[in-house]
């Protein structure tokens, strides 16, 4: 497909499904960009991850900050080449028990620079050159939170601001149709991390292998669809 190994940049990779996620694309023979906004703690996670530094690389991303985007990309693209596979992930969930109108305003804002604008600041500076290349993986990591059809009353700032991932996401994936970009939304489903909580159901293993199933997708596969163990899922 194509003439060396696919690159992958995954934001908030230093913990949870992040890195899950790095590992097993690593593990499919994926080049990784690790990013997170705490340099030294995303080196500590590539370090576990034990794969060569020539193969795996940390950098330093905040994703509410677009400079830090803009060097992160030129840091990559020296180090690992061009970004052909982008994995939206890192997120806050604030205010979870609040209800809708007691959380403040910023509350959903600070929710959404990372979960919303953050995303869409990271496929700014890397989306135009896949489809330049014609060649392109998004997967933007929503939730079942954020599903319109079943939206109630749990965590409204991180699930209104998944409804807003997933709305961008069928608007980049119309946008870049026909050039090569495959754009997709993903539910892990409920998973122990750090924000899912040791209680949760879902090892790491089986949360991220939707993600990275739709990392990897052939270039004849689904684009503007939500997925939840490799299947389409309701908006
Ligand atoms: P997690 O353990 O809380 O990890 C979140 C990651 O996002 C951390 O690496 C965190 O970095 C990073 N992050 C937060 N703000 C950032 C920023 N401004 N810039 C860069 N990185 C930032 O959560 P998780 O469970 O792995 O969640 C990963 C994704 O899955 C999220 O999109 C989440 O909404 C989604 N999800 C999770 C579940 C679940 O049950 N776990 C269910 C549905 C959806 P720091 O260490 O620096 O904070």
């Amino acid at each position: 497909m194509m003439g060396r190994r696919p690159v992958a940049l995954v934001t908030g990779a230093n913990r949870g499904l992040g890195l899950e996620t790095c590992r097993q694309l690593s593990s499919l023979g994926c080049r990784v960009a690790m990013s997170g906004r705490d340099l030294s703690r995303v080196e500590s996670a590539r370090r576990e991850l034990g794969a060569a530094e020539a193969d795996v690389i940390a950098v330093g991303m905040d994703v509410r900050d677009v400079r830090s985007i803009v060097e992160a990309r030129e840091r990559i693209a020296e180090r690992l080449g061009p970004v052909d596979i982008l994995v939206n992930n890192a997120a806050v969930l604030l205010h979870e028990d609040a209800d809708v109108l007691s959380i403040p305003a910023e509350g959903f804002r600070d929710t959404f620079d990372t979960n919303v604008f953050g995303a869409i600041e990271v496929c700014r500076a890397l989306v135009p050159s896949m489809a330049e290349r014609g060649h392109g993986r998004v997967v933007n990591v929503s939730s079942g939170a954020g599903q319109l059809s079943r939206m109630s009353t749990y965590a409204p700032a991180y699930s209104v601001s998944k409804a807003a991932l997933n709305a961008f996401t069928r608007m980049l994936a119309a946008t870049y149709g026909g050039r090569g970009v495959l754009v997709n939304a993903v539910d892990p489903g409920w998973v122990r991390t750090d924000m899912g909580g040791p209680g949760a159901p879902r090892s790491l293993e089986q949360g991220a292998d939707t993600i990275v199933w739709l990392a990897l997708l052939p270039k004849d596969g689904p684009t503007g669809g939500f997925f939840r163990d490799r299947r389409p899922i309701e908006w």
